[in-house]
């Protein structure tokens, strides 16, 4: 079962591959990992990938997709790619890799998240000053407002919560992933989960999608 899943910012993506990985045993290929790792491994391709990551530049669409090829499909026959590909190019070059290997995409799940529900997620998030416990503001708000349940500290804004970084994200996430969807309509793959609800009911849904596929193998 190779799998992508796409989703916005915030839509709670990644802990539903972690999920579903676990689920139906598949390897949960996240490209922050996949970086990790190929960066601790010492090949000739880490230390190029390291040398993006430590200069804080983007890594290319040509080498993450290098990347991935030898990291997980050369090595993985079962696999939910979690954060790949992110931009058009890349889901071209995924879909010509696995071509040249005979494969190809059992299904693409989009965890579909609109814009200011995404806001809302995002920019809800506190946390500790003190204990540096994490809060939402309206999903997991302290029992007193401002105020740490654990210590009793103020809480803070996250800087990765501010609405200026999150509009910067979603918009990068608007221009440059979002396209996917289309795409991977056009090729049939497409599989949505309304991803506005409960994670518990998120998860059911997905788990329902996977397993059709794997009905249709
Ligand atoms: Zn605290």
């Amino acid at each position: 079962m190779k799998l992508v899943f796409l989703g916005a910012p915030g839509a709670g993506k990644g802990t539903q591959a972690a999920e579903m990985a676990k689920r139906f045993d598949l390897e949960h290929a996240s490209t922050g990992d996949i970086f990790r790792r190929a960066v601790a491994g010492g090949s000739e391709l880490g230390a190029t990938v390291k040398s993006y990551l430590d200069g804080g530049r983007l890594v290319p669409d040509e080498l993450t997709a290098r990347v991935v090829g030898r990291m997980v499909l050369e090595e993985e026959p079962d696999f939910i790619l979690d954060g790949f590909p992110r931009t058009l190019p890349q889901a071209r070059l995924l879909e010509e890799m696995l071509n040249a290997r005979g494969e190809e995409l059992d299904g693409v799940i989009y965890f579909e998240l609109g814009h200011e529900d995404a806001m809302v997620r995002l920019t809800g998030r506190v946390v500790c000053g003190g204990c540096g416990r994490n809060y939402h503001v309206k999903f997991m708000p302290p029992a007193e407002e401002g105020v740490c349940d654990r210590c009793g500290d103020e809480l803070i804004v996250r800087s990765d919560s501010s609405r200026e970084v999150v509009e910067r994200r979603l918009r990068e996430y608007e221009e440059k992933t979002e396209p996917l969807v289309g795409y991977y309509t056009r090729a049939g793959l497409l599989k949505t989960v309304d991803a506005t609800r409960s994670p518990a009911e998120v998860s059911g849904a997905t788990e329902e999608l996977i397993k059709s596929l794997m009905n249709d193998e």
